[in-house]
């Protein structure tokens, strides 16, 4: 439930077409909200770069007279979720105006060596407007073009210098690309719309889906692609010899209509639920989705566990984000106002939830009360991650240790602090073995505390030389 849960942090979209871009880019950007709402923005290129930004939801944002504002056949777009974003001029792209022309930037992911990167440049006299880690990307971009003449070569260079992880997609005058991470750590896909309109490449499926696009295949992670008129051209920027994809993105943040690096978001939830049964099983009438980040969870749970499922929790759709009086009473009811159990299904029996992940913990504790109140005899809750003990520093929203219930605790104080009868998480193994990944090619980093990239004083997954880099 949204109340209790982690935060993506953006979506990319780059788009090369025969026609104005910007109304294909604003759909892409819809279909991709889930990534972020707090902002958004849209920029195209015709002799001179175009942009449209702001705080809000896209068609917040942006309406049809900006699309008329926007012509141009390339372009690039971002959804941001950031605490940053009290500072309007940090909201993507962003661009700037250089000695080589103008470049614009969107940025899924985070670039843990970017304090390093911007001390550099200010120390050769560089001039910062947001000390940003994607300002510091197109002046050390700028910079290196300048130098070789060569833009291929010079992503290349820079993305070398970058630790942590990026999904980009980057405008350099009317040269659209799209860069992946040397670990592929956040997704980015690449598609072709019907009828030879174009190409694009987005963050996930869905975006493609939406404009009746034909998926062609992932960026390989340490992949840039240029977007040509013909379609995509390849530039090796040095992918690691192990991936790190975000597991979290199939457990929860992706949409479950997509599908990232060869895998249905959908079915990987499915197949954790099943595996979930299996590993935890529970003696109940019925299993219950927390609608709808456990739907499909829920639904492997009920085919692993023969128990049947049903919809037991109805969540009110208009409800989004609310200002939460400071009052106890106020606070019980935001949580009902946005979920109620449905008696019939509830009232005499022994039910079973499931959800993707607890974070806090503070809803699901809610949640165990309000289903007893509507006479469930027991509640047993079920969890498609393994528990979350460790903050991410590759893009996710969820920073320090102490948000975490499971810092520190046993899952038997976590299940008496929620209040169930039994509280199980699916195991790294059984999350591994259900994503079919080998572990090696993930980021496990908030459940294991062992990241893929080097972070200041937290443990590394394994030693990666610099031979690891091909
Ligand atoms: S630390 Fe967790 S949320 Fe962050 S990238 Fe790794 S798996 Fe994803």
């Amino acid at each position: 439930m949204e109340a209790d849960k982690v935060k993506e942090a953006c979506a990319v979209v780059a788009m090369r077409c025969k026609q104005d871009v910007a109304q294909y880019i604003y759909y892409a950007l819809r279909a991709l909200q889930h990534r972020g709402q707090e902002a958004s923005g849209i920029a195209v290129y015709s002799g001179g770069l175009k942009v449209k930004k702001g705080v809000g939801l896209v068609s917040d944002v942006m309406g049809p007279e900006d699309m008329d504002k926007l012509s141009g056949k390339v372009g690039i777009g971002h959804n941001y979720y950031s605490i940053k974003v009290s500072r309007p001029e940090n909201i993507q792209p962003q661009s700037l105006k250089t000695g080589i022309g103008d470049i614009a930037i969107a940025h899924n992911g985070i670039i843990v060596n970017s304090q390093l990167i911007i001390a550099q440049l200010k120390k050769e006299g560089k001039l910062f407007l947001l000390e940003s880690e994607e300002e510091a990307f197109i002046m050390r971009l700028t910079d290196t073009i300048r130098a070789t003449d060569d833009i291929a070569k010079s992503i290349k260079t820079v993305c070398k210098e970058l630790i942590g992880s990026y999904a980009f997609a980057l405008l350099v005058n009317d040269r659209v690309f799209a860069i992946r991470d040397p670990y592929g750590i956040r997704p980015l896909c690449l598609g072709k719309l019907p009828d030879g309109k174009g190409f694009i490449a987005a963050s996930e499926s869905v975006a493609l889906d939406v404009l009746g696009a034909e998926f062609i295949r992932d960026v390989m992670p340490g992949e840039a692609v240029e977007i040509t008129e013909d379609g995509f051209k390849s530039i090796n920027i040095g992918a690691s010899i192990n991936r790190a994809h975000c597991f979290f993105e199939w457990v929860y943040f992706a949409r479950a209509d997509s599908v990232i690096d060869g895998m249905s978001v959908y079915e990987a939830r499915k197949r954790i639920g099943w595996r979930l049964a299996k590993e935890a099983p529970a003696i109940a009438d019925v299993v219950m989705p927390i609608p709808d980040s456990g739907r499909a969870h829920a639904y492997g749970y009920a085919l692993g566990s023969g128990i049947k499922m049903n919809e037991g929790l109805m969540k009110n759709r208009y409800i989004h984000r609310t200002f939460i009086m400071p009052t106890q009473d106020a606070r019980e009811i935001s949580v009902r106002e946005k979920m109620n159990p449905v008696r019939a299904v509830v009232e005499g029996k022994r039910v079973v939830i499931v959800d993707d992940s607890i974070v806090r913990g503070t809803t699901m504790k809610k949640i165990v009360k309000m289903l007893r109140d509507a006479g469930a005899t027991e509640v047993h809750v079920r969890i498609g991650s393994p528990p979350l003990i460790s903050p991410c520093y590759l893009g996710i929203d969820m920073t320090n240790r102490d948000q975490f219930i499971a810092d520190h605790r046993s899952i038997d104080d976590i299940r008496k602090e929620i209040g169930s009868d039994s509280l199980a998480y699916i195991t790294i193994e059984g999350l591994v073995e259900a994503l079919n990944f080998e572990k090696e090619n993930l980021c496990l980093g908030c459940v294991t505390g062992e990241y893929p990239v080097n972070i200041p004083g937290e443990r590394r997954r394994f030693q990666q030389t610099l031979e690891g880099f091909t």
